[in-house]
Parts: C-alpha cells; structure tokens; sequence
C-alpha cells in the first residue's frame, strides 16, 4: 500500500513531546486562504520551484518537451502544459525544482521512522502525523500505526478534524496517544468563507473526542490576523472551550513565511499579510485567553 507525503522531517522539536519525526500527508479537505503548508493542500503530486536556489542555467527551459518551462516568469512552470515528466527536475543542478509529493510504501516509511527510535526513547518522543490532512488517508495510516505500535512509537496526529468520525474511531484513535486538534473560526459562515468547508462536522467530532476521553486532546487555534485573530472570534473560541471544562490550549503565531512557499508551487495567495503578529496584537490574545494554560509564543 502506498500513498503521497511531502516530507519526512527528522529531529523536530516542535510538534509534540521530545524529538519527533514529522510526517506530513500530501491532500487536505479544507482550503484555508492562509495555509502554512501550500505545497500539501493537493492530494496530487506538484513541481515545486524555489527562486532562491536558481542560478539562472536554462537546462530546465532547454529539456522540457512540453514548452511548459518559461524563464522569464516568477512562476517558471506552466501547470497547464506540465506533464509531471520530471526531466526539469533530474537536469537542475542546484535542486531549484522538486516534487512535491512521494510515493511512500508502509515497509519504506516504518524504516525510516525506526532510525531515530532511540532518540525517541530517550527524550519521550516519537511520531507525529501531519499534513495536509493525515485523516484523508485512513487505511494507509491504519497499517502504518499497527507496525508503529508493535515498536511502541508514541503517535501524535495534527488534524483540522474534517474526517468520517465512524472510520476514525475504528482505524485510527486506538492507535493514538495525543491528538492536535485545530479549531480555526467559531462562526460557521466564516468558516467556510475562509476555510472552504463549514465547521459543523469538525465540532462535532472535537465534541465527540472530548467526551470519549480516550486520548489526550489539546485544541490548537491559528492566530491568522483579521480572519481567526479577531476578538469576537477568540472570545468566541474561548466561550466554547469554557463550556467543555477545557483548561489547556495551543496557540499558534502567524508565519508569513507561507507566501514564499505558495508561488514556488504556482499559486497566487488571497491573503497577503507580510509580517509576523505584533507585541500589542500578542498581549490582546493572551489576555483573551488568560484562564488557559498555553505555551508562550
Ligand atoms: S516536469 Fe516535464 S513537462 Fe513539467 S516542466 Fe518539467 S520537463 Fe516540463
Ligand atoms: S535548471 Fe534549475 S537552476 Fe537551471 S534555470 Fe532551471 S530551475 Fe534554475
């Protein structure tokens, strides 16, 4: 059984307990207008093109049969005329073009994630899923927990919580040992707005989660400014978190550093926010959210 991930990321501090490697799954339902991770939005392979690293050569331009490469452009790949050859990418001499998006089997992914076991033991970490959207990948990620479990891996899942609850509850939550569960935007419209998808079902699988208690659970809300970062939401948010006797939260700052990433996979962001959050919009979050436990940020 295969399936598409982005990236394999070795050494992480930051997503879960102790050192971790990340696994993040190419594909998510939503289509939120600031995704931090671009390139793992389509649960298809893409062609990545990061201007930095160009130096200018032209083998690209010269070995593409399909006229899709054009030098003149930010953008450099034509994605209507791209066939996903990968002859660009073989002749570029500095890694400038990349897939985004791999072919992972179980047996390959269980070994690569098994190299770092001890480190995993010795500072009570161990694997987190992360995307993209790992929930669109069920029975992959399903065989992939068994096999984790017989090395008894600890397993973090990130998800954004759009995901059928009954297969979830059945392939994935006996295998897991601490969820990440994104809420973004309390107002329904809104949600889908920005978000692409209403949050009925996301609340009521958060809702589900939390009464089960099966697991731990810490709910984790983007601060995007103007979109989640608005008062009215976060005291919203926070009302609701109130109300299910939740003390303990996760609050994530902007990262501009989105933007780059959307144009090296040919995209145009509808969202141009250029700065990271400011000290004063820091202080009126925290302030907002000061009968919770978080960590700083
Ligand atoms: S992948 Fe192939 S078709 Fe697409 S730009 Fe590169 S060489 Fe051209
Ligand atoms: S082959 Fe690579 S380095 Fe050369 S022009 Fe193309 S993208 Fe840039």
């Amino acid at each position: 059984m295969n399936t598409l991930i982005v990236d394999v990321k070795r050494n992480s501090l930051d997503d879960g307990p102790g050192i971790r490697t990340v696994i993040f799954f190419k594909g998510c339902p939503l289509s939120c207008v600031w995704c931090q991770n671009p390139e793992t939005k389509l649960a298809t392979q893409e062609i990545s093109f990061n201007k930095e690293d160009c130096m200018n050569c032209n083998k690209c331009f010269e070995v593409c049969e399909k006229g899709a490469i054009d030098p003149t452009s930010e953008y450099r790949i034509d994605r209507d005329k791209c066939n996903l050859c990968g002859k660009c990418i073989e002749i570029c001499p500095n890694e400038a073009l990349k897939f985004a998006g791999k072919e992972y089997d179980i047996k390959t992914l269980t070994t690569l994630v098994l190299r770092d076991k001890v480190f995993y033991d010795n500072s009570g970490g161990g694997v987190t899923l992360s995307g993209g959207e790992p929930t669109l990948h069920m029975d992959y990620i399903h065989q992939l927990l068994k096999e984790f479990k017989k090395e008894n891996i600890h397993v973090c899942l990130e998800t954004c919580g759009y995901y059928n609850r009954e297969k979830f509850n059945n392939l994935i939550l006996p295998y897991l040992d601490l969820i990440y569960f994104d809420l973004k935007i309390f107002e329904s419209d809104l949600h889908k707005k920005y978000c692409g998808v209403s949050n009925n079902i996301i609340l009521q699988n958060f809702e589900d989660l939390i009464k089960n208690q099966q697991v731990e659970i810490l709910p984790r809300i983007p601060l995007i400014p103007n979109i989640t970062a608005r008062t009215k939401n976060l005291e919203n948010l926070r009302n609701y978190l109130q109300s299910l006797k939740i003390v303990k939260i996760g609050l994530l700052p902007y990262n501009p550093l989105w933007l780059s990433k959307t144009k090296s996979i040919g995209v145009k962001a509808n969202y141009n926010r250029t700065n990271w959050l400011e000290k004063e919009e820091k202080e009126v979050i925290k302030k907002i959210f000061s009968s919770f436990e978080f960590k700083d940020f």
